[in-house]
C-alpha cells in the first residue's frame, strides 16, 4: 500500500482502510475532497504505472482529457452526498488508455473533513461491446462504411457547420455502372467482394474530413466539406471514377465496372438533407443517361422546369411532410357485365389555396427531383391497404392498378417496398397490377427482366400503360411476362367513327387475344365507344362513362350500391 498521508489522529482508521483497500484486490484510490490522490492500493498504483509519483497528484491527471470534466462533476456530486457516484473514464496506463468505471464514495475522514474512495473497475470489454453495437447501428456490415443513418447525421452536421462558418460543402451520389451484371452473372458472394474492394478504393480517394457512406446495393454517397467549386469537385470525382475503372481481381475473375456521379452543392442546389440527396441523385441519373463514367453537377435550369416550378418543387417537399397527397380511385369495369373488377389508383395533390393539382403537372417534377420514390412507395402501400377495404365492402375480390414511374422501377428497393405493401395490407399478389410504360422495359431490359420475374413469382401482374404511344418495337411483348395492355385514350377518343382508330383498336385487341393478354380501354366517355370495344373483345373498360376517379369513401359507396343492386337482381329472379 502506498500511503501518502499519515494523520496521527485517524492513523488506526486509515490503517484499517488501507488493509481493506488491499484486500479488495481492486484498483482503489483514496482522494481528498479536491480529487488529489492520498493513497492507492497496489493494484491502483500498478495500473497507473507510476507508484512513486502518485502522492498529491490530482486523479484527473491520469484521466484522458475528454473525460476530465465528467470526473470533476462526479467528484463534486460524491462529495456532496452519501451515495456512491459512478463515472466512466479512460485512465492513462502504461499499456495505453483503459476504460474504467470509477465508483466514488465520500466518507468523513476526520471531523469536518471528507475524503473520497474511488474504486475502479476495468470495463474495456463492456465498452468495446457497446462501441461495436454503436458501430453496427451506424455502419454498413458489408463494407464497414457509414450507413444511411450516420450519413444523415453527417449531412446535418455539415449544414450546421456551413451555416456557422459560411463555408459550403457538396454531396456526391455514386452508382456503380455494370455492377448488376456482375452480381447476376457470378452471384452475390463475388458481388459482395467487389463492393468491399470498391468501397476501399473510393475511400482512398477521399480526404479524412470527407464521409463516404453506402446507402444501397451499389449506391454510395460522399459528403465533401468545403468542396463547392465545380473544378474541385471535378478533380475529386475524376479520382473516384479512375479508381473504379481499374480492373477488379476477385476470386480469379477480372471484372470491370465503372461509376457515374451526380453532385449537389450546399446551399445553391438545396438547403436541406432531402433536397441535396434528391438533387445529387437526379444529377447522377443524368450522368448515367448521358454516357456513364462521368460526373454531372446538378443544375436547376436544366433539370427542372422553368422558374415558377422551383417554388412548386419546394412546396412539394413540404407537401410530402404535411400529407397533402391523396389517391383517387377510378373504377375499371367488365366490358360485358359492367361489374366493377378493380380500380386504378390516381394521385392528386391537394395544394392549399390551389385545389387539386393534376399528376400530369407534378409527377414529371417528382420524377426529376427524386421525390417520386417517396411518393410512389406511399401510393403503393396506401392503394393496397385501401383496396382491401373495398374488397370487404364488395364481399368479393377486386384488384388495384398502381402506376409505377421509371425512376421507381429502377430503384433497388422497389421489390422490398412492394413486399412491404402486400404484407401490410394482406393483399394477394394476384390482386395487384402495376402499370408501367414501354420505355421502362426498353431502357434497361436486363434489370426489367429480373424485376418482372421476381414479380411473377409473387403473382403480381404487369400492365403496359398508354399502350401504342411509346416505342414501336413489340419485341418486349415476347420477352417480358406482361399480363395486360391498356389502350391509350388517343385511340379510343374517336371510336367508332375514325377509320384509323377502328383499325388500330382492332389490331391491338387481336394481338392481345393471340398473346392471351387482358385489355383495358382507357378514357371511354360514351356509349358508342363502349359498345364498339365490348363487341370487339376488349375485356375491361375505364373512363368517365363508367366512373370518374373517386375519393375512397365515394368508391365505397359505389361498391355498396352495386352489391345492393346485385342482391335485388338475384332476389327478383
Ligand atoms: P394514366 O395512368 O394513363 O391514367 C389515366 C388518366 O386518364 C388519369 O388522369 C385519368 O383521370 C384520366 N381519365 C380516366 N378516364 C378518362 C376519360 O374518360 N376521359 C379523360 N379525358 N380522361 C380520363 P390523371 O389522373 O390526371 O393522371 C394522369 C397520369 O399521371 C396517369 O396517366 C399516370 O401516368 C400519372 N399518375 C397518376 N397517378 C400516379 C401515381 O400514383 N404514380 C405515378 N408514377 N404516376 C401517376
Ligand atoms: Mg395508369
Ligand atoms: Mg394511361
Amino acid at each position: 500500500m502506498f500511503s501518502i498521508r499519515r494523520d496521527r489522529s485517524s492513523a488506526i482508521a486509515k490503517v484499517q482502510l488501507d488493509s481493506l483497500m488491499e484486500a479488495a484486490g481492486d484498483a482503489v484510490f483514496r482522494l481528498n475532497a479536491r480529487g488529489h490522490i492520498l493513497s492507492a492500493s497496489r493494484r491502483g498504483a500498478d495500473l497507473l504505472g507510476v507508484p512513486e509519483a502518485l502522492e498529491g497528484q490530482p486523479l484527473a491527471e491520469f484521466v484522458l482529457g475528454g473525460e476530465q470534466a465528467a470526473l470533476a462533476t462526479a467528484l463534486d456530486e460524491a462529495a456532496a452526498s452519501n451515495q456512491p457516484v459512478r463515472v466512466k473514464v479512460r485512465l492513462k496506463t502504461p499499456l495505453g488508455p483503459l476504460w474504467t468505471e470509477l465508483q466514488l464514495m465520500a466518507y468523513p475522514a476526520t471531523p469536518g473533513e471528507r475524503e473520497v474512495l474511488a474504486v475502479g473497475r476495468d470495463i474495456s470489454g463492456q465498452h468495446a461491446t457497446e462501441e461495436r453495437l454503436r458501430h453496427m447501428a451506424t455502419h454498413d456490415a458489408l463494407t464497414g462504411l457509414p450507413n444511411r443513418s450516420l450519413l444523415s447525421d453527417r449531412i446535418r452536421m455539415a449544414i450546421a457547420q456551413a451555416r456557422r462558418v459560411g463555408k459550403g460543402f457538396s454531396v456526391l451520389a455514386l452508382d456503380l455502372d455494370g455492377f448488376k451484371k456482375v452480381n447476376d452473372a457470378l452471384g452475390h458472394p463475388i458481388g459482395d467482394a467487389l463492393l468491399r474492394v470498391a468501397a476501399m478504393r473510393l475511400s482512398d480517394t477521399l480526404r479524412d474530413v470527407d464521409t463516404l457512406a453506402r446507402v444501397g446495393g451499389d449506391e454510395f454517397v460522399a459528403v465533401l466539406p468545403g468542396a463547392v467549386a465545380e473544378a474541385e469537385i471535378q478533380l475529386i470525382a475524376r479520382r473516384m471514377i479512375g479508381s473504379m475503372q481499374l480492373p477488379f481481381d476477385i476470386q480469379g475473375h477480372t471484372l470491370y465496372v465503372g461509376t457515374s456521379i451526380g453532385a449537389a452543392i450546399f446551399p445553391e442546389h438545396g438547403d436541406s438533407e432531402v433536397k441535396l440527396l434528391a438533387h445529387a441523385d437526379t444529377a447522377m441519373y443524368r450522368a448515367k443517361e448521358t454516357g456513364k463514367g462521368r460526373l454531372t453537377v446538378f443544375n436547376h435550369d436544366k433539370f427542372t422546369q422553368p422558374e415558377h416550378d422551383v417554388s412548386m418543387e419546394a412546396a412539394m417537399f413540404q407537401a410530402v411532410r404535411d400529407g397533402e397527397f391523396l389517391l383517387n380511385y377510378q373504377p375499371i369495369v367488365d366490358a360485358r357485365t359492367r361489374q366493377i373488377m378493380g380500380f386504378e389508383a390516381l394521385m392528386r395533390w391537394n395544394r392549399p389555396g390551389q385545389g387539386l393539382v393534376s399528376p400530369a403537372q407534378f409527377i414529371p417534377m417528382a420524377e426529376n427531383n427524386g421525390l417520386i420514390n417517396l411518393l410512389g412507395a406511399w401510393a403503393l402501400k396506401s392503394a393496397c391497404v385501401q383496396v382491401r377495404r373495398f374488397q370487404e365492402v364488395a364481399g368479393r375480390p377486386l384488384y388495384v392498378s398502381v402506376n409505377v414511374s421509371p425512376r421507381q422501377f429502377r430503384n433497388d428497393q422497389f421489390l422490398d417496398i412492394m413486399d412491404e405493401a402486400m404484407k401490410l395490407s394482406g393483399l394477394d399478389g394476384s390482386q395487384l397490377l402495376l402499370e408501367i410504360t414501354e420505355g421502362i422495359l426498353m431502357s434497361d431490359p436486363e434489370h426489367a427482366e429480373a424485376l418482372l420475374t421476381a414479380m411473377t413469382a409473387r403473382n403480381v401482374r404487369i400492365a403496359i400503360d398508354d399502350f401504342g404511344t411509346g416505342y414501336s418495337s413489340l419485341a418486349y411483348l415476347k420477352r417480358f411476362p406482361i399480363a395486360t395492355l391498356k389502350i391509350d385514350r388517343a385511340f379510343i377518343k374517336d371510336l367508332p367513327t375514325s377509320v384509323k382508330d377502328v383499325a388500330i383498336c382492332n389490331v391491338v385487341l387481336s394481338l392481345a387475344s393471340h398473346l392471351q393478354l387482358t385489355t383495358v380501354a382507357e378514357g371511354v366517355e360514351n356509349e358508342d365507344q363502349f359498345q364498339f370495344l365490348s363487341r370487339h373483345g376488349c375485356g375491361l373498360i375505364q373512363g368517365y362513362l363508367t366512373g370518374r376517379p373517386l375519393l375512397p369513401e365515394d368508391a365505397m359507396a359505389l361498391l355498396r350500391d352495386e352489391s345492393q343492386q346485385t342482391r335485388h337482381a338475384v332476389a327478383a329472379q
